[in-house]
């Protein structure tokens, strides 16, 4: 038994056989899996953004069941998502690089804004010239 890194979530879990991801993330994976393929059995051409879309996977997830081998899908050349902020293609993720950052920036902003109050300085006022004699 070794305590292993969770590839996905990150979380420490124990694994028995070697196995790389938590049982929590391989629940999630099996449910992927179920969904996926049951979408494919109903629409055989369904792309990888088809199939995240009707099952609410991460499209990550199902690129990943189809390159194990799991599922089979036929259009996966056919992958490719847009930016949900500016309708880029782009190949991983919700959006692309620019509006990630662009987000993340304003996230920051916003977290800046709470505390945007000036903070009282912290009166560490130096003891230099105050001494107190110990005895
Ligand atoms: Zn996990
Ligand atoms: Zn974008």
């Amino acid at each position: 038994m070794r305590h292993e890194h969770c590839k996905e979530c990150g979380r420490v879990f124990q694994s028995t056989i070697g196995q790389k991801v938590c049982q929590t993330c391989r629940d999630r994976h099996e449910r992927a899996y179920r969904a996926a393929k049951e979408v494919l059995l109903g629409e055989p051409n369904a792309t990888f953004k088809e199939i995240a879309r009707e099952t609410g996977v991460d499209i990550e997830l199902i690129k990943r069941l189809s390159k194990e081998g799991l599922i089979h899908v036929l259009n996966a050349s056919e992958g490719s998502i847009e930016c949900e902020r500016c309708g880029r293609e782009i190949l991983v993720g919700h959006m692309c690089e620019w509006c990630e950052h662009e987000v993340r920036g304003m996230l920051k902003d916003m977290s800046n804004g709470i505390k945007s109050s000036p903070e009282a300085p912290i009166t560490n006022r130096s003891k230099t010239g105050f001494h107190i004699r110990e005895k």
